[in-house]
């Protein structure tokens, strides 16, 4: 008896990123899986009475994309805060707030997100004065695009308990100014906390990133609003063609969130979350929490099977480590959020626990302790296929650049965020980091030139979801001066890095990320051809179809 399929996409310029058959014109869906790709003449005998039939009208389809760093509560969070997006000066600022607070009248602060570092000033420093003028009668703040800075009303300090300073953890800052109060700017997670805590979700949405802390005494009503904010994010995840996240906050009460979205409507995206952990944790953590995370979360969509950690900040907030000084500011390179010794025990203890190990590194000195910190764990517990990863890579030493490769290590990588790209701002950062330090800065060609495996990703909330804007950004980066090497990727490359190495990243290459049969049907349909789109133009191209894991989790609604 003849089986057909469930679904058919036919009729399109399918890349399959697998390289035994890199291209074909259509492919079947059974159940989860792919079960043929091949010619539209192979497929079309598949169809049965009950198949569903997808025209792809000579489109692009590709596997899911794997946006292999983001913040999903954060991010689903912001889908409703004010975006700041490419707002620059007072007025402009003023306007957008005023109208924000003039909707919103029964939210407890008023949270606006993408405040660019010098939106108010290319050269003073936001601070509660300027926001007062913006807004005074309500709670207010703002925060960067990288989410490491706040900035903050005085009506918002007073009620955080902030505006007479606080202590808080190494690395972050209450910023006080000249009058002995609070400035407004807030450096860091444990500084910008107390502020988010006044929002209607109280702050929930930073635990997995910031203090690494769980939300205690909650409501029925409050759980409820946070699992419909994430169920939003997931949709709009699938609504770009997204089929998995690696959800970067380790947290538990997310993971039972998203358990509870699976056991009811079904995930629409795979998700992927890390154990986090803080210098302030005991190593017996991992062995007790991180392992058994692990052993309660291990499917094929919703998992927690590594360990996020930082070691830095930004350089923006001068929480970035370098190997020299700060071009601005000579005596200061940044302090580490973990002595080496700590970071090298943690490491070969997850590594013991066969846990892989992501590690947000900014600086130059940041990246190379993390792999410092890996080649340690190689040489205590034996060279094995970790694939541990370093978050962000801004800027890199040359001598560590082939430590990649020859460590296993995987750059994870974030084309939306050098200056100058993406409408954002080439200062402060240039002259923070140093006409020295441009030519490794952001530097994608020369790591996969040196052999390193490159995942993308946007690291939403940090800058916007959308994967053909980072694939965009990630073709037509702009140098800063004309002698600075070209860190362009091509087409197949970038693609890769969002779709087959993030699966090679989770341990999943053998059913993820390649349209091939026997594989998980995570699959794009896109509305042009991405081959013969200009790079320039790649961004207009957009997604019609998504399905994750044999499920059409997004079509897009033809007006
Ligand atoms: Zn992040």
């Amino acid at each position: 008896m003849q089986t057909f399929a469930d679904i058919i996409i036919v009729n399109a310029r399918v890349l399959t990123m697998d390289d035994t058959a890199p291209k074909a014109e259509a492919l079947a869906i059974s159940g989860n899986r792919i079960v043929a790709v091949g010619s539209t003449a192979e497929i079309e005998p598949l169809k049965g009475p009950a198949t569903r039939v997808i025209d792809a009208a000579q489109g692009t389809v590709l596997p899911g994309f794997n946006e292999a760093h983001m913040h999903i509560f954060m991010g689903s969070v912001g889908l409703r805060q004010l975006s700041l997006y490419k707002v620059k000066g007072f007025d402009e600022l003023k306007a957008k707030v005023e109208d924000y607070a003039a909707r919103n009248l029964d939210l407890k602060l008023l949270l606006a997100r993408s405040a660019d570092y010098t939106i108010l000033s290319e050269t003073e420093r936001t601070t509660r004065h300027d926001l007062d003028r913006v807004i005074s009668d309500r709670p207010f703040a703002m925060i960067s695009p990288d989410h490491h800075t706040a900035w903050a009303n005085t009506r918002a300090l007073e009620l955080a308990g902030l505006l007479h300073g606080r202590q808080v953890g190494v690395g972050n800052e209450v910023v006080m100014g000249e009058d002995g109060l609070a400035s407004g700017e807030l450096r860091e997670a444990d500084a910008m906390q107390p502020v988010f805590d006044l929002s209607e979700t109280g702050g929930r949405e930073g635990l997995g990133i910031g203090t690494g802390g769980e939300p205690d005494s909650l409501t029925p009503q409050e759980r409820a609003i946070d699992l419909d904010i994430i169920r939003n994010g997931l949709a709009y995840c699938a609504s770009l063609g997204i089929t998995s996240i690696q959800n970067m906050d380790g947290n538990f009460y997310q993971l039972e969130i998203l358990d509870e979205i699976e056991k009811t409507s079904g995930l629409p995206v795979r998700v992927r979350m890390p154990y986090h952990m803080k210098n302030f944790m005991p190593i017996s953590d991992l062995k007790e929490k991180a392992a058994a995370w692990h052993d309660r979360f291990d499917t094929d969509r919703l998992r927690c099977d590594f360990v996020k950690m930082f070691i830095d900040g930004v350089t923006e907030g001068e929480s970035a480590v370098f190997l020299d000084d700060y071009a601005h500011r000579p005596g200061w390179k940044g302090d580490p959020l973990f002595s080496q010794q700590h970071l090298n025990d943690i490491v070969t203890e997850a590594d013991r626990l066969k846990l892989p190990v992501a590690v947000h590194a900014i600086g130059d000195g940041a990246v190379r302790m993390v792999l410092d910190a890996y080649e340690a764990a190689s040489e205590a517990n034996g060279k094995r296929d970790a694939r541990n990863r370093i978050e962000h890579i801004e800027v890199i030493h040359e001598d560590d650049i082939p430590r990649f490769k020859e460590l296993g290590v995987i750059a994870s990588m974030q084309p939306t965020h050098p200056p100058g790209n993406a409408g954002l701002p080439l200062e402060p950062y240039l002259s923070f980091i140093g006409r020295d330090r441009w030519p490794l800065a952001f530097a994608w060609r020369t790591l996969a030139d040196a052999g390193a495996e490159i995942v993308f990703a946007t690291d939403w909330p940090v800058s916007p979801l959308d994967p053909m804007g980072c694939i965009h950004d990630a073709m037509t980066r702009k140098r800063w001066a004309d002698d600075l090497p070209d860190q362009r990727l091509t087409l197949t490359e970038t693609l890769a890095a969002y779709t087959s190495t993030g699966a090679h990243v989770e341990f999943m290459e053998d059913r993820k990320g390649r349209l091939k049969p026997g594989y998980l049907a995570d699959v794009v349909v896109l509305s042009g051809d991405v081959e013969a789109t200009a790079a320039e133009d790649l961004d207009a191209i957009r997604p019609v179809f998504t399905i994750c894991d044999g499920r059409v989790t997004y079509e897009k609604v033809l007006t």
